[in-house]
């Protein structure tokens, strides 16, 4: 009843080992099937492997939701509900609704639900639907998503995704609008989000427990948060009893923002906000500081742009090292994911050896946990950090 997609053989060894992805070169029968289309993997002696989105302009042209026999009753709604009910599970036992109250609820093929990100913000579910198949299937999510008992659903274009296939949901307010901004809390401190102006779905969630390793070592020290967006690092350097919190990033709102919530938390507190390039910051600034972040955009955003990316992150992270005092702290992130940990450590090598100082690696950081990295899908490692100690 599915139109089957049949692998070479020899070229099913990954997706026989639960790697959600089938990617065009693996192929020896393309389906009877349109973009969109739920379609069975078999390998090259008829063995069912699982069921998957065809996507038959991308590379990947298979993107695998589930391994073995379909269920009986078939991929109906109770199927969808049941993957956002485990991925609620998981999310129940990682957050402290007392103190946080957004985080990511679908990390697509970390929850085995490829081709949809839904960020939480209180009342409001911020959705990004990436491919045809999943905008199929996503009534059937905002159904279960709204049974779940969030009140509000904003689904959103994710930036450059004209590489992927159009997907022609109606973008905006699926239900009642939420007034904006929404009020959240992250580990105690309160962020005013706005989900239809904000980059990505409102918020950089995926950097929430790096932030608080942030302010446990942020006390008595001047800090330096560049690529700030809306200061969320620099409000943890604050609660962790930072002296002086300096915010830097190129856009003039974030800076605003920045400031907005540095009153709201911390009345009065010791910061400052610069819009500027944080390259041009870095180079000029006279400032030494006993902690720099450093959480740039992703520079590759392809594997094409993989060299050019290493350039600037190298480039970056030694004028950073040059402004740290002697015995200062670094937290340098990647969240580019074709750049992989062992590459960002290497980059981070050849920063240290042009800033001509000693470092030590600390500790080796990662996504927050509502990010779950499925462990047959590495690619799920987008973000990746390093705490240097710079003597
Ligand atoms: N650390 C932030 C997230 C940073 S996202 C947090 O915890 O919320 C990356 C940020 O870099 C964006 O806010 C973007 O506006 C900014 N940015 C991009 N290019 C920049 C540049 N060259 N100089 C300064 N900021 C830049």
């Amino acid at each position: 009843m599915f139109a089957q997609l049949i692998l070479k053989s020899g070229r099913d060894r990954s997706v026989v080992n639960r790697h959600p992805w089938v990617f065009s070169g693996a192929i020896k029968t393309y389906p009877d099937a349109e973009n969109g289309d739920v379609i069975a993997v078999v390998t090259n002696n008829g063995q069912l492997l699982g069921y998957g989105f065809y996507s038959p302009k991308s590379q990947i042209t298979c993107r695998i939701f589930h391994f073995g026999e379909a269920p009986a009753a078939g991929f109906d709604a109770a199927f969808w509900q049941g993957k956002i009910e485990r991925a609620l599970h998981l999310r129940h036992q990682l957050i402290d609704p007392k103190t946080t109250t957004c985080y990511r609820l679908l990390h697509a093929e970390g929850d085995f639900l490829p081709g949809i990100i839904a960020d939480v913000y209180g009342p409001v579910v911020v959705a990004q639907v990436l491919i045809k198949g999943t905008e199929h299937i996503y009534p059937m999510l905002e159904a279960a998503l709204l049974e779940a008992g969030f009140k509000h659903i904003y689904l959103k274009q994710k930036e450059n995704s004209g590489f992927l296939e159009a997907v022609q949901l109606p973008k905006g307010w699926r239900t009642e609008p939420c007034p904006m901004p929404v009020r959240v809390q992250e580990h105690g401190l309160m962020f005013d989000i706005n989900v239809e102006t904000g980059q990505k779905t409102g918020f950089f969630i995926d950097q929430r427990e790096n932030r608080l390793l942030t302010q446990q070592f942020s006390a008595g020290k001047k800090v330096l948060n560049a690529f700030s967006y809306t200061g969320g690092f620099s409000l943890y350097a604050l609660a962790g009893g930072a002296r002086e919190v300096h915010s830097v990033d190129i856009s003039k709102d974030a800076i605003a923002r920045a400031n907005d919530l540095v009153e709201l938390n911390f009345p009065g507190a010791k910061h400052l906000g610069v819009s500027a390039d944080c390259f041009d910051y870095l180079k000029q600034t006279e400032e030494v500081y006993d902690l720099i972040v450093l959480d740039p955009p992703a520079f590759a955003k392809s594997a094409k742009a993989v060299n050019n990316a290493a350039r600037g992150y190298k480039e970056l992270n030694m004028v950073a090292m040059k402004k740290i005092a002697p015995g200062g702290l670094l937290f340098t992130y990647s969240c580019s994911q074709n750049i992989t940990p062992d590459l960002f450590r290497k980059i981070v090598f050849g920063a240290a050896v042009d800033a001509g100082r000693e470092v030590r690696i600390l500790r080796q950081l990662s996504q927050a946990d509502d990010h779950p990295i499925n462990i047959y899908h590495p690619e799920g490692e987008y973000l990746k950090g390093l705490m240097l100690y710079v003597e």
